[in-house]
C-alpha cells in the first residue's frame, strides 16, 4: 500500500465535519472511519451540544442522526437554519426511520440529503464528498 506523505491531501480537507450522534458505536465506527479519510471529526451526542458545536466550529459538513434525547436532528436542524451562519452548511440525515415520508420530513426541516440508516461507509463519505464544497475540497473541477 503507498501511503504519499503529503500535506496535500490533508490540507485538501476543509474544516471539521460535524457528527452528530448519540449510539456510542456508531459514533466510534464513524470517528474511526472519516478519521482514516482525512477528514477533522467532532462530535455532539445530543441536540442542544450538537447547536453548541456547531456555532463553536462552524464545520464543512453535519452528519445528523434524526433520533436523539433531548432535541431530535429535526428540530436541530431548524434551529440551525434559522441562523444566517448557519443557513447553508451541509446536513445530512441519518435515519432508522426508513418509513415513507421520512426523508420529506428531512429535507423539509432543511436538511441537504438524507441516508437511511444503517448507512454504508462508503456511502456517508460519498455524501460528504458530494456535499461540501469543491472549492473547499481543492481538487480540480471536473465542469462540463
Ligand atoms: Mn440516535
Amino acid at each position: 500500500m503507498t501511503d504519499t506523505p503529503s500535506s496535500n491531501s490533508a490540507s485538501r480537507r476543509p474544516g471539521p465535519v460535524l457528527l452528530v450522534e448519540d449510539h456510542p458505536g456508531n459514533i466510534r465506527t464513524f470517528v474511526d472511519y472519516l478519521s482514516a479519510k482525512g477528514f477533522h471529526v467532532e462530535v455532539a451526542r445530543d441536540g442542544r451540544e450538537a447547536i453548541a458545536k456547531c456555532r463553536e466550529t462552524a464545520p464543512a459538513a453535519i452528519l445528523m442522526d434524526v433520533q436523539m434525547p433531548i432535541m431530535d436532528g429535526l428540530s436541530v436542524t431548524r434551529v440551525l437554519r434559522a441562523d444566517p451562519q448557519l443557513a447553508n452548511t451541509p446536513i445530512i440525515g441519518l435515519t432508522a426511520l426508513a418509513m415513507p415520508g421520512d426523508r420529506e420530513r428531512c429535507l423539509e426541516a432543511g436538511m441537504t440529503d438524507y441516508l437511511p440508516k444503517p448507512a454504508r461507509l462508503s456511502d456517508v463519505l460519498a455524501a460528504l464528498e458530494r456535499h461540501i464544497a469543491p472549492s473547499t475540497l481543492g481538487g480540480p473541477l471536473d465542469a462540463p
